[in-house]
């Protein structure tokens, strides 16, 4: 058996999938996620977008001066301003890529740029010339390429590649292709573009038609040598190819595919959690790999089959995930020592101030519930990296209510040092007069449009998780809250989303 091919793993979960809707991340958070990604070993990660916002900017530059361990990218349209910026953010990173785009599809030529072929192919040249007199790493993406003429892609790419890009992505932006469409326009840009072998072909899918990653194999079939994937699918629409899904199909399939990653795949679910938890999107239950479901074996035949074989029925192994056999338990007796241990094994980096913290939120949960599992610590210290300093913060409140009666609720926040209390009679219930109460206290009104309560683990004295999403000024945000108390948990994070739109009225970074 031949040495398999390493595919390169290009994460952009922190920049395509942070554009689903409502899975904005703060800066700490997007450096959480950037450190658990070198973690799980991906070979890029794309930080941004530089010249979108601020915040952006801030993020990139932060992921770039701190993460070690993979190549930071950003992304720019093929303009001078946008390149400069994004090396402006990406300077300071030890392995820095731009990513510089240009759509090429006839609808975008047309509608969006109004430019004609030549036109994108000048631009094309000048952006990935600009990128590489900074860098000597660079991809070029024709945006849309799924879409674009077959001849008119050849010619763009070749121009790219002879301008000086070492990694030519080719992206199905609105998810329209199909593996057999797709593998065809990868082997068309093998055979027909002459200088092909001096950069990296890549992909980049879409799922609004369920084939990302089945795309993203198809092309790989064809010589493709990096795949651009988020973590749990996230992304704009349905999503983009998913990291774990794709990963662990090369790792199980490496007999048909002769190609591998260099994916801790026992830090798939850990890392997966770490992503729903910050940006608020679960995952669902039959997710392949990662869901909750992904290893039950429910039907007596096939469990019967799983004792006397485990193979019978199984591809894989759950451990091989990441899937612990055993949800460990803290107690009450449990030391700085071993908590510590937990949150490097769920995937955390925490500064020793932030472990002194989440230690005392340990010691009075572990007061209030015998047994901590490991997602009351995630829970704990999401609170922990998600924390906005001088922002609202939720002292005490009281709600009197019953069948019937308009509830009467007193609550009080504080801002700093400044505490602000509000007493009103409103709302249909507990969690709407505190709502009220919030919106009252801070002067943000907004729109709730999803509310969700569901236990953190398992029992009686399990801790709430409340995930709120509610829109402002035509923006969705989100916020969660945890306590042993659902009422207050729902409270806490409706402040979570008001603290974030605080910060981005503020205009203190996003
Ligand atoms: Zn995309």
């Amino acid at each position: 058996m031949t040495e398999p091919r390493q595919i390169t793993i290009f994460d952009t979960t922190l920049r395509d999938g942070e554009q689903s809707p409502g899975a904005s991340m703060n800066i700490p958070e997007k450096i959480e996620v950037a450190q658990a990604l070198v973690d799980l070993g991906v070979d890029v990660i794309e930080a941004g977008f530089p010249i979108s916002s601020p915040g952006d900017f801030e993020a990139v530059r932060k992921v770039a001066k701190h993460v070690r361990g993979a190549v930071v990218c950003g992304l720019a349209r093929c303009a001078e301003k946008d390149i400069d910026r994004a090396w402006e953010a990406l300077k300071h990173a030890a392995q820095s890529r731009i990513h510089v785009f240009l759509a090429t599809s006839a609808i975008h030529r047309e509608f969006k740029l109004k430019m004609d072929k030549e036109e994108i192919i000048r631009r094309a040249v000048a952006g990935v010339e600009r990128a590489a007199g900074y860098c000597d790493d660079v991809e070029f993406s024709p945006e849309d390429a799924a879409r674009t003429e077959i001849d008119f892609l050849c010619e763009v790419v070749e121009a790219a590649i002879a301008a000086g890009a070492t990694t030519v992505n080719i992206p199905d932006t609105v998810g329209y292709a199909t593996p057999n469409h797709f593998s065809s326009v990868i082997q068309n840009l093998r055979q027909r573009v002459p200088n092909i072998d001096k950069a990296v072909i890549s992909v980049h899918c879409h799922n609004d038609l369920g084939l990302a990653v089945a795309n993203s194999l198809a092309a790989v079939e064809q010589g493709a040598g990096q795949i651009e994937c988020t973590i749990n699918g996230i992304g704009e629409r349905a999503g983009n190819c998913s990291l774990e899904e794709v990963v662990m199909a090369l790792r199980t399939r490496k007999d048909f595919y002769q190609a591998d990653t260099k994916v801790n795949t026992r830090r798939l679910v850990p890392t997966s959690r770490l992503v729903s938890n910050i940006t608020g999107i679960q995952v669902q239950r039959n997710k392949a790999i990662v869901g909750r479901n992904a290893f039950a074996h429910e039907a007596g035949i096939h469990q019967d089959g799983m004792l006397k074989e485990r193979t019978t029925y199984e591809i894989m192994r759950p451990e091989d995930v990441g899937f612990s056999k055993t949800d460990l338990v803290l107690g009450k007796h449990s030391g700085r020592a071993a908590l510590a241990d937990r949150a490097k094994a769920l995937g955390y980096h925490l500064t020793g101030g932030q472990l002194q913290t989440v230690f005392d939120d340990f010691k009075a949960l572990a007061d209030k519930k015998k047994e901590v599992y490991d997602a009351d610590i995630a829970a704990l210290i999401e609170q922990q990296i998600r924390e906005v300093p001088e922002l609202w913060a939720l002292e005490s409140y009281r709600v009197a209510c019953g069948t019937g009666a308009t509830p009467n609720v007193s609550l009080t926040l504080s801002r700093g040092e400044e505490k602000f209390t509000e007493e009103m009679s409103c709302g249909d219930g507990p969690v709407d007069a505190i709502f009220l109460a919030i919106e009252r206290i801070t002067g943000i009104v907004v729109r709730c449009r999803d509310f969700q309560v569901h236990s953190v683990t398992v029992g009686k004295d399990a801790q709430g998780e409340v995930n709120v999403e509610v829109e402002h000024e035509g923006r969705l945000v989100r916020g969660r809250g945890v306590s042993t108390d659902s009422v207050e948990a729902s409270g806490k994070a409706f402040l979570d989303a008001i603290n974030r739109i605080s910060m981005l009225t503020e205009g203190r970074g996003q």
